[in-house]
């Protein structure tokens, strides 16, 4: 790690892409981790890009939506240095019945040709519910931390795709406003519910912000990082060796052996042991002592 000031980004300026005032997840970290100040694109719209609450589709994967995001942003502002994150939202895929948020940080920098990025898989309160009453809705509104956690209220459907022109109220933190919105779906919904969701946009969810922000460590630590070889930002986790053997049989294991470092710019690759220095798994974890 280099002393911040000798870091080639310190007193640089980057462009984030986010009309969800992200900025303020990701601003602190790459002030205090790189010296870079970062702030938001003027009068961006991502949605163009897709939206969440799915009048747009997106296309491509969330590293191709990000990357496009990013450079949107760069363009906009004339800066060579961008910044986008992309989320999504499901079940956990260790936990299930616990939701959870895919979120990916991406960083451009168009002079040395790099694109770095890092991810996340966090709790959130993501969960939906269909609902005629507001009594069927209460215990849904204090089990998602509403009205700190706005919601978005769409005509109830089984399944399907919101259809054309069909009402959509975002950002909904207040019961009167909610009960309203509720009511005006109901009634051109074909099953006369209304489908309450979580708003998982950043600046209407603090769960989100804060995920996002443990994001915006990371790579702002990760972009820290020089290659020791051709001292490119970024040098840090890019592989994963997996067969870690069993401590009964000493067959290798799914789990983790080792772990490949690298540069995103040049070709230099460093395999390490893991980091917690664990040797062997469990005979619980072997294919063939706990098949
Ligand atoms: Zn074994
Ligand atoms: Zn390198």
């Amino acid at each position: 790690m280099v002393a911040k000031r000798d870091h080639p980004y310190h007193g640089r300026r980057a462009v984030l892409a986010s009309m969800h005032g992200k900025e303020a997840a990701f601003s602190g970290p790459f002030m205090s981790e790189l010296g870079i100040e970062l702030s938001a694109a003027p009068g961006i719209d991502t949605d163009q890009l897709g939206t969440f609450c799915g009048e747009i589709e997106r296309v491509g994967s969330m590293l191709d939506v990000a990357e496009r995001k990013a450079r949107l942003g760069m363009a906009i502002a004339g800066c060579d240095l961008g910044l986008a994150s992309e989320g999504s939202f499901g079940p956990h895929p260790q936990m299930p019945f616990v939701p959870a948020g895919r979120e990916l940080l991406t960083f451009i920098d168009d002079e040395r040709r790099l694109r770095i990025s890092e991810a996340l898989i966090t709790e959130t309160n993501y969960a939906y519910a269909r609902v005629e009453t507001m009594l069927e809705l209460e215990p849904f509104l204090a089990r998602i931390g509403f009205p700190k956690h706005a919601v978005v209220v769409t005509p109830g459907r089984e399944g399907r795709a919101l259809s054309e022109g069909a009402p959509v109220f975002k950002g909904l933190q207040d019961l009167g406003a909610l009960k309203r919105a509720m009511a005006v779906c109901a009634k051109v919904s074909d099953e006369a519910t209304a489908c309450v969701e979580t708003d998982m946009r950043a600046h209407m969810n603090p769960t989100r912000m804060a995920s996002l922000a443990a994001l915006g460590l990371k790579l702002a630590q990760r972009l820290a990082a020089l290659c020791p070889a051709c001292g490119a930002p970024g040098f840090g986790r890019v592989d994963v060796v997996r067969g870690l053997p069993c401590s009964a049989c000493d067959a290798p294991t799914e789990w983790v052996i080792d772990e490949v470092f690298g540069c995103a710019s040049c070709a230099l690759r460093e395999t390490k042991g893991r980091e917690d220095g664990l040797s062997h798994t469990e005979p619980s974890q072997c294919p063939w002592c706990n098949p």
